[in-house]
């Protein structure tokens, strides 16, 4: 018996979610007394692996899966769980995943709780605690399938040192052409520096921001934090910004430690996607906006005053470091 968890990586190298899984895996198997066996597709260098609690990594190395198939690395998956005798395959609740895991779920003949936030609250009968509704309330399920799969929310578990002997292995599964009817044939990047999904902190900017020329102070300031830039809808449906950067209800989910949102109301579409955020600062000239019952931290001010100094600030607290 084992716990699976599915690592992916970006062209090869992985990133923080991928060693969140693996901490959190660590601690399932501990949980329930077994080994964490890791599984990678066309990763360059393990050895980070290891820092987090990875015993076993299978290394699946194939050309036909440099891009991501929703049905192919459901496939791979599945066929190293078989391999592994895992009753859990751990995954992150990320696009990728999200879109893979109903697909591998009933390849595997198991239950499937998508957005899990923390370690499992039973073992038997096995509970998991998950966020649903925009991350306006947690929900408890039990899984009583023989196996089980556990999509992993970003952000909700952290990272855990855990230093092991990391057994290497490599694993050819076996691919199915019927799995290739649809292919990734290109890929273009949207811009800025660091992507929604990936960021410890996103600064984004709303129509209080009057236009795209003034967009410059949002990417100073986040260019300062190291954090991605997003926006409201109305301001990617009016061009200012591209729509890769809108975020809400109907635009991308944000869960990044720090949330600051300058310029924009909160409506509650706008909030919805931005509930997961750990910490929410608000700059508006409005007392009143809505954002402010929603945010740890509130300014009342003119952004065009607030956001250059903020930035100076940091600027020169980096500078002192
Ligand atoms: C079905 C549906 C889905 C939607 N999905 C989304 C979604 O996913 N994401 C989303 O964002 N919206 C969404 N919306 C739109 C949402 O309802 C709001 O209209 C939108 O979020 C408002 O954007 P905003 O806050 O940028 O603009 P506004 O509501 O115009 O707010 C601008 C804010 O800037 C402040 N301001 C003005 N000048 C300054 C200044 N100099 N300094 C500081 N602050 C200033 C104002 O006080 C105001 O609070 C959706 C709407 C619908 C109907």
């Amino acid at each position: 018996m084992s716990v699976l968890v599915f690592a992916d990586n970006s062209e090869g190298k992985f990133k923080k979610g991928a060693f969140e899984l693996i901490s959190y895996g660590k601690k399932v198997a501990e949980q329930s007394q077994t080994n964490l066996v890791v599984l990678t597709i066309n990763a360059d260098d393990l050895s980070e692996l290891a820092n987090y609690g990875a015993e076993k990594v299978l290394k699946v190395k194939d050309e036909k899966l440099t891009n991501f198939n929703a049905r192919a690395y459901a496939d791979v998956i599945k066929q190293a769980s078989d391999k592994e005798d895992s009753s859990m395959i751990i995954i992150e609740s990320s696009t990728n995943g999200l879109y893979l895991s109903p697909i591998l779920a009933v390849n595997l003949e198991a239950g499937y709780a998508s957005n899990v936030v923390a370690l499992p609250t039973s073992i038997e009968p096995f509970t998991l605690k998950r966020k649903a509704f925009s991350t306006k309330v947690f929900s408890f399920i039990e899984i009583n399938t023989p196996k089980k799969l556990i999509g992993l929310s970003k952000n909700s578990f952290g990272l855990v040192e855990n230093p092991t002997n990391v057994v290497e292995e490599n694993f050819i599964p076996t691919l199915n052409d019927r799995d290739f009817t649809i292919q990734i044939t290109g890929i273009e990047k949207s811009s800025g520096e660091v992507t929604i999904a990936d960021a410890d902190i996103v600064v984004s900017g709303g129509r209080g921001l009057k236009g795209p020329e003034n967009w410059g102070m949002i990417e100073d300031l986040a260019h300062v934090l190291g954090a991605a830039t997003a926006c409201s809808k109305p301001v990617s449906d009016l061009g200012w910004r591209p729509h890769s950067e809108h975020v809400g209800q109907t635009g991308k989910p944000v869960s990044s430690n720090l949330y600051i949102a300058v310029g924009i109301s909160g409506a509650i579409q706008h909030l919805a996607g931005v509930n997961a955020a750990k910490v929410k600062v608000v700059i508006n000239t409005d007392e009143e906006a809505p954002f402010f019952k929603a945010a740890d931290y509130g300014i009342v001010g003119d952004a065009f005053e607030v956001v250059p100094k903020l930035t100076e600030k940091l600027k020169e607290f980096k500078s002192n470091q």
